[in-house]
């Protein structure tokens, strides 16, 4: 029996959609989100199991986590996860723990949302530290392929699995001052695309990145302090998009760049923008 996703919090985002998705479109479907704590992670978490799929809720901050994963079970009967991680100290032994704590639990995943993510400073190159740097790409670039890597056997295993990698305007068009951040994204499209392709004939997982555009989140007022939030869309209205990603309408779709900005529905999919 499928959740009602007609819930308040759901409802005003809701009103922007440009695609109306079944509201059983992931039924059981298991879900792997990083970041699931905030910002647009909690949105994917709390929408995706309102839509039938079984949440593994990753994060670093344990309270955040928990909170997400009592507004899930308090409104549906799926079954989320809470998986406390700090991806920076992510390595091949925790995440292949990972990976059999998933198998072990669900004995099965269809999905990874990649969507956690550092900004780090925004200062010239000339300026930028070291240990800053890696730290930005060890959370944004480093454990999105670690964590695929080690679960693609599990994906593999799914009839067929999504891999969606959150991207950035300035990781698909460097803009100054946005050093490791914007670097990072680069990659991450680097490692989607060469996934993608290594992938295309097998058919059973498939991988897109996507650029949610500016969206009201912390990151999003850290990043333009000046910005008023109530000037930029909410995490539940790009919500659209991101369950396409993952049900049923995107199973054809594989290597595509996508921008929650300029996107019109399943058949409408544009690439971004340079802005
Ligand atoms: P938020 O900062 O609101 O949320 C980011 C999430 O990532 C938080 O839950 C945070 O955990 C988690 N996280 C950060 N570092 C780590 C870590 N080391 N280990 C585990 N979890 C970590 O960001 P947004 O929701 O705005 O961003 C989501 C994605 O969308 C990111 O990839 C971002 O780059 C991308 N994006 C966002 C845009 C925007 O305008 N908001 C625009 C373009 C792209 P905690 O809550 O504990 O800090």
């Amino acid at each position: 029996m499928p959740a009602n996703p007609d819930y308040p919090e759901l409802a005003a985002g809701k009103a922007d959609w440009r695609y109306q998705p079944d509201a059983a479109c992931l039924q059981d479907q298991v879900i792997l989100i990083t970041g699931a704590g905030d910002g647009i992670g909690r949105a994917a978490a709390r929408t995706f199991a309102l839509h039938g799929a079984n949440v593994i809720l990753l994060g670093r901050t344990r309270s955040k986590l928990e909170a997400v994963f009592d507004w899930i079970t308090d409104r549906t009967e799926t079954e989320p996860v809470i998986v406390p991680c700090d991806l920076l100290a992510l390595d091949d032994t925790s995440a292949s723990a990972l990976a059999q704590a998933i198998e072990e639990g669900f004995g099965r995943l269809d999905g990874i949302l990649h969507n956690a993510s550092l900004l780090g400073p925004k200062t010239p190159m000339a300026y930028y530290p070291s240990d800053e740097w890696a730290k930005v790409m060890q959370v944004n670039a480093f454990a999105p392929f670690l964590l695929t890597r080690t679960l693609l056997p599990l994906l593999q295993q799914s009839a067929n699995a999504s891999v969606v990698m959150t991207s950035s305007s300035v990781g698909r068009q460097g803009r100054a001052y946005w050093g490791a951040y914007a670097v990072s994204k680069f990659a991450l499209e680097g490692l989607c695309q060469v996934l993608a392709d290594e992938h295309e004939n097998a058919n059973r997982v498939r991988f897109n990145s996507l650029n949610p555009g500016g969206t009201r989140t912390a990151m999003r007022a850290a990043a333009y302090p000046a910005e008023s939030p109530a000037d930029v869309p909410t995490p539940e209205s790009r919500m659209d998009i991101y369950l396409y990603l993952f049900e049923q309408a995107s199973l054809s779709l594989t290597g595509a760049q996508l921008d929650a900005r300029t996107w019109n529905g399943p058949t409408h999919s544009a690439a971004a923008p340079a802005s």
